[in-house]
């Protein structure tokens, strides 16, 4: 007899996603619920994103643009690129998977780190590519653990910047040193989903290595731009690499209502700004109530913190999820006492700083 499943599918634990609000408030019977688990956009979609789905719901009849064409041309005009350097994915999520199938080859592996964004990991594994990983260094990618891990056949690295779940990031220097040391036939691919909550100087200019190296950059309109819903992300490389990519992906990847608000959000200079500012706000607030509760943390460029709760995570993540918080437990990267908060609005923040309190 065949076995049905393939044999890479049997030895992968699926992704664990923030636990959904709908969910908490039927399983727990509560009524006030605020999700802080997956890094979202606590002020809710850009109204110039929901006015551009409304005047497009009639046209959900025929196939979204294939090409991405009036989405393609603002994103490429925003970056000084062509066009033919964007490729769009159902979320970055999808781009991930498009980078594996497009120029990992069956025998060949990726290279990331152990504690980072899972999905790299999981697509790889389900597309029977092989992962290898280094540990971090205080948190943080360890670039030249990393570099000795590449090998002959290795195709990728994976590198996200921010990292998910530290916060932490590598700097322009290390990017460019990075880049000299390893070889010209491995992609280096910078996930950038939480790029636009920096407030650092020493913050790669990536886009300057698009041409020169062979490099990947993953965006995504998931976190500032509130559209997680929607899926939408995309992907900036040298014309040939995104071209080769434009073949692996599906010809309807993208729907026509994520193109039109990815579209319309990217002009909303004031929504972007306001999230930052209740980003930025709400993490120095969050960074002074965790100092006076004694509790350690590692501090993030993202929209999210790493917390060292000195006592077993997924208690603490059960007893908040009682109290109608939802943050995410740290189980599945192996931080037994961690947990990862995403900042949310000034409400949510301090309805989290009160329930931790009374669980501490
Ligand atoms: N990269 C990183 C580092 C992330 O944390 C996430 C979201 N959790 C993604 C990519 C995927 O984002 P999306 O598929 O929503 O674009």
């Amino acid at each position: 007899m065949k076995e049905l499943m393939r044999k890479n599918i049997s030895g992968i634990t699926p992704y664990v996603a923030g636990k959904p609000i709908e969910e908490t408030r039927r399983e727990l019977g509560l009524k006030e619920v605020i999700k802080l688990a997956s890094n979202e956009n606590p002020l809710g979609p850009s109204p110039k994103a929901i006015e551009a789905i409304k005047k497009n719901l009639g046209k959900i009849n025929r196939y979204p643009d294939s090409a991405g064409f009036y989405l393609k041309k603002k994103l490429a005009r925003s970056l000084n690129l062509k066009p033919a350097n964007i490729v769009l994915g159902n979320g970055s999520d999808e781009i991930i998977d498009i980078i594996i199938k497009t120029f990992v080859e069956d025998d060949e592996n990726i290279v990331t780190a152990d504690t980072t964004f899972l999905e790299y990991e999981i697509v790889a594994k389900v597309n029977n590519r092989k992962v290898i990983t280094a540990p971090l260094k205080y948190f943080k990618f360890d670039l030249e653990a990393i570099r000795k891990r590449i090998d002959r056949k290795t195709k990728a690295v994976f590198i996200a910047n921010p990292n998910n779940p530290t916060g932490t990031y590598i700097t322009r220097h290390e990017v460019q040193e990075f880049l000299k040391g390893i070889p010209q036939d491995v992609l280096l691919v910078l996930d950038e989903a939480y790029e636009t909550f920096i407030d650092v100087n020493d913050f790669p200019s990536s886009i300057s290595h698009i041409g020169r190296g062979n490099v990947i950059i993953m965006k995504t309109f998931s976190k500032v731009y509130g559209l997680a819903g929607l899926r939408i992300g995309y992907a900036i490389a040298k014309q040939e690499l995104a071209q080769a990519m434009e073949k692996a992906r599906q010809p309807f990847n993208v729907n026509s209502l994520a193109q039109v608000a990815a579209a319309a959000v990217l002009d909303d200079k004031k929504f972007l700004q306001k999230t930052r500012r209740v980003v930025l706000e709400g993490k120095r607030y969050l960074y002074d109530e965790l100092k006076r509760m004694g509790l350690a943390f590692v501090p993030s460029v993202a929209n999210f913190i790493l917390v060292d709760t000195g006592r077993d995570g997924m208690g603490v993540f059960k007893d908040l999820l009682k109290r109608g918080v939802i943050v995410r437990d740290m189980k599945q990267y192996g931080l037994e006492n961690f947990i990862r908060v995403t900042i949310g609005t000034k409400k949510e923040n301090r309805e989290f700083v009160k329930a931790i309190k009374k669980i501490l």
